[in-house]
């Protein structure tokens, strides 16, 4: 229902858009993100500072103390619960308002000695205040009271929600009904029932969510039987030969999978996790091998312009002795450069395309693609599904993430994605000597950094933002740049790379840094994933405290690539104890699953995994670890409601799923 029902101002209805609230139903979903409670305080469990919520009457005149400019403190007595109490008051000089003889409802802390710090306070009778009070998140030009109005307005003009969940599954759960669940809320009652409602409301999040993914896997299958890619697994495997390495029993392990999933008839949608360093290309080189032996062509995408080019260009090397065409393509290229490599893909000249999103623009046309593989995003939504159904109709699907979470909440959140995982590092591999330096400057460790730099080690300097202008309090690129090059930049050679470059700056830059021309690279995150330098052991990162743990450990993952020994500098001068706690978590663990799983006990998941942009959903009620119970049990209800459905069970459920299928799948 439009929000126009709710007769609310233009301005306001604006604002509550920019909140992702568009209609009366999501005006009801706009959860509180958290409560208060409200209610009095028994004087035998007041104790010293401790908080207290307490009603009494004003005995005394009050009296204002000013100790600085625009620092006061106004003290008055009052009797609660027939005992007298003194009431400091900070910063509201305002004497007249406490009149002798009024009854005044206070919230603050207990000083002991009978001495009360109140932090606010009102002159409403307690009891008409007591409950439990929801708080919700804000944006400009709305208020709490807004926000409980048209709260109250919705359920006016929406007075019944029905259920969304099966009713079976409501009584088997013994759920509380959506109704009710939404008006606790909103409105709780108490604090049982306001648990009960949560109840409810997560599974039913988890459910849904799981019925669409589960649904548009369903959807994949049930477009007809893939044709099963015709190749030898042995002439796969052959691809060992080339390499100046073993594969690791986990490398193979996945590689197996995938063949399986190639040779089926079923579309393959499985992700491969592996910690950085990994050696998840490799993965990905033998199944898009396969693919090409099947005759089919192969589109690998990479997130940034360098990180396709050097895909690309490790690729070719590996195929250099065999007949396979590589090629690689980014929105930069333009022009008759871009135009040929476009026929060239139509007439199945290229087999394997690795590229950015580019590859996924409208004006690009396969000649038969059977494989796209993403590495290192989980930003493969709905969205990118959709595009990626648009060319070609039966192709398997390969996700690369260096994200690690634990496999079951994998397997959850991504409906039934099949998941692989790379444990080992191929051996050799050092963990990176990770150190946290309290200060956001180089200055005690730049000697170290420069001996190792004399040694013929090259250094990453890596800092949040570009310019001055972003943000003042951040270190930026372009100016820590300029320091060095005033102060060491006649020993040491130092090159800049930012994501505003033009893509042709920033591969010279990386050039350059590949051939060692440079000692130092100051830079921003756009190195973040896997690039390679071999000769890069040493990377300092600036204002570490803002960056998220698995993304600092992609970082740092840049380094140490070669045989020598890797160095990361963290540097941070956060007060926050918080903060300094979680950077020490890099400097005792190597293990990017432990991390993540730190990270995200500490953060929680919107965070680690990108929510926003990404296609992991952002759950608002459920939280994927604390509730990974009920995520599971909704993960096996969809899946056997989705079975129930084929034989016409559940039609408003099923509308449902369908409206999102094919909001999902519709080709505008
Ligand atoms: P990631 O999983 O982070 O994408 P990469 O695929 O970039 O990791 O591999 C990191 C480095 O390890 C590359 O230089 C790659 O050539 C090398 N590598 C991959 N597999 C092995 C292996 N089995 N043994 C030794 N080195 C390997
Ligand atoms: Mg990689």
């Amino acid at each position: 229902m439009e929000l126009k029902k709710l007769a609310i101002s233009e301005k306001k209805r604006q604002a509550l858009v920019t909140m992702g609230i568009d209609s009366v139903e999501a005006l009801l979903t706009h959860y509180p993100f958290r409560y208060e409670v409200v209610e009095e305080t028994p004087l035998s469990s007041w104790e010293k500072d401790g908080k207290v919520t307490l009603e009494g009457v004003i005995v005394n005149r009050a009296r204002v103390v000013r100790y600085a400019p625009k620092r006061s403190v106004t003290r008055f007595q009052i009797v609660c619960q027939n005992k007298l109490f003194e009431v400091s008051l900070f910063n509201r000089p305002w004497i007249s308002a406490f009149q002798t003889g009024k009854t005044i409802t206070l919230m603050g802390k207990y000083e002991g000695g009978n001495r009360i710090t109140a932090a606010s306070y009102n002159f409403q009778p307690l009891h008409e205040q007591e409950g439990i009070k929801p708080v919700y998140a804000l944006k400009e030009g709305i208020t709490q009271n807004d926000l409980a109005r048209y709260v109250k307005k919705a359920f006016q003009v929406l007075p019944h929600q029905e259920n969304r969940i099966p009713d079976e599954l409501i009584a088997h759960y013994r759920l509380i009904s959506r109704d009710q669940a939404l008006h606790e809320v909103h409105a709780p009652t108490s604090s049982a029932m306001l648990k009960q409602a949560f109840r409810h409301l997560k599974y039913e999040e988890f459910f849904l969510f799981q019925l669409v993914m589960q649904g548009l896997r369903k959807n994949d299958h049930a477009h007809g039987d893939k044709p099963r890619k015709q190749f030898e697994q042995d002439e796969v495997w052959e691809l060992t030969r080339t390499l100046p390495f073993a594969l690791t029993k986990d490398q193979k392990t996945c590689i197996q999978d995938i063949l399986d999933d190639l040779q089926s008839s079923a579309s393959m949608y499985r992700m491969v996790q592996g910690d950085v360093g990994s050696g998840k290309t490799m993965v990905a080189a033998f199944a898009m091998y396969a693919c090409v032996l099947a005759h089919k062509q192969a589109a690998f995408m990479a997130p940034t312009e360098i990180l396709a080019k050097q895909h690309a260009e490790n690729l070719k090397r590996l195929f250099q002795d065999y007949e396979v065409e590589v090629e690689v393509l980014y929105s930069a290229l333009k022009g008759k450069e871009k135009q040929r490599i476009l026929e060239r893909l139509v007439h199945h000249e290229i087999d394997i395309i690795v590229g950015t999103h580019a590859l996924f623009q409208e004006d690009v046309y396969f000649y038969d693609l059977g494989l796209v593989i993403a590495d290192e995003q989980h930003r493969f939504g709905v969205e990118q599904r959709k595009k990626l159904l648009q060319k070609g109709d039966k192709v398997d699907f390969l996700l690369m993430s260096a994200t690690p979470i634990p496999r079951t909440l994998a397997m959850s959140l991504f409906g039934d994605m099949d998941v692989s995982t790379i444990e080992v590092l191929p051996q050799g591999r050092k963990a990176i000597i990770t150190k946290v330096v309290k200060e956001n400057s180089m200055r005690s460790i730049l000697e170290e950094v420069l001996a190792h730099l004399d040694q013929g080690d090259q250094c990453y300097i890596v800092c949040p933002a570009i310019e001055k202008n972003e943000d003042y309090a951040m270190r930026n690129a372009s100016d820590l740049y300029e320091a060095l090059k005033e102060s060491i930049g006649r020993v040491y050679q130092i090159g800049l790379l930012h994501g505003k470059m033009s893509s042709a700056q920033k591969d010279e830059v990386m050039q350059a840094f590949q051939r060692g021309d440079y000692q130092i690279l100051v830079s921003t995150t756009v190195i973040e994933v896997g690039v390679d330098v071999k000769n890069a052991n040493l990377m300092v990162i600036y204002d570490a405290n803002r960056f998220g743990l698995s993304q600092i450990h992609q970082l740092r993952g840049r380094v140490g690539r070669g045989d020598r020994q890797g160095y990361c500098w963290l540097l941070s001068d956060s007060k926050d104890v918080d903060a300094q706690a979680r950077l020490q978590i890099l400097e005792e663990t190597c293990n990017g699953f432990e991390i993540a799983r730190r990270d995200l006990a500490l953060r929680g998941p919107g965070d680690i995994l990108g929510t926003r942009q990404s296609g992991v959903p952002g759950f608002i009620l459920g939280d994927i670890i604390a509730d990974s119970n009920i995520l599971e049990v909704a993960r096996k209800d969809a899946g056997i409601v989705l079975k129930q459905m084929e034989t016409g069970a559940y039609p408003a459920l099923k509308r449902y799923l369908d409206t999102h299928l094919r909001e999902a799948q519709c080709f505008d």
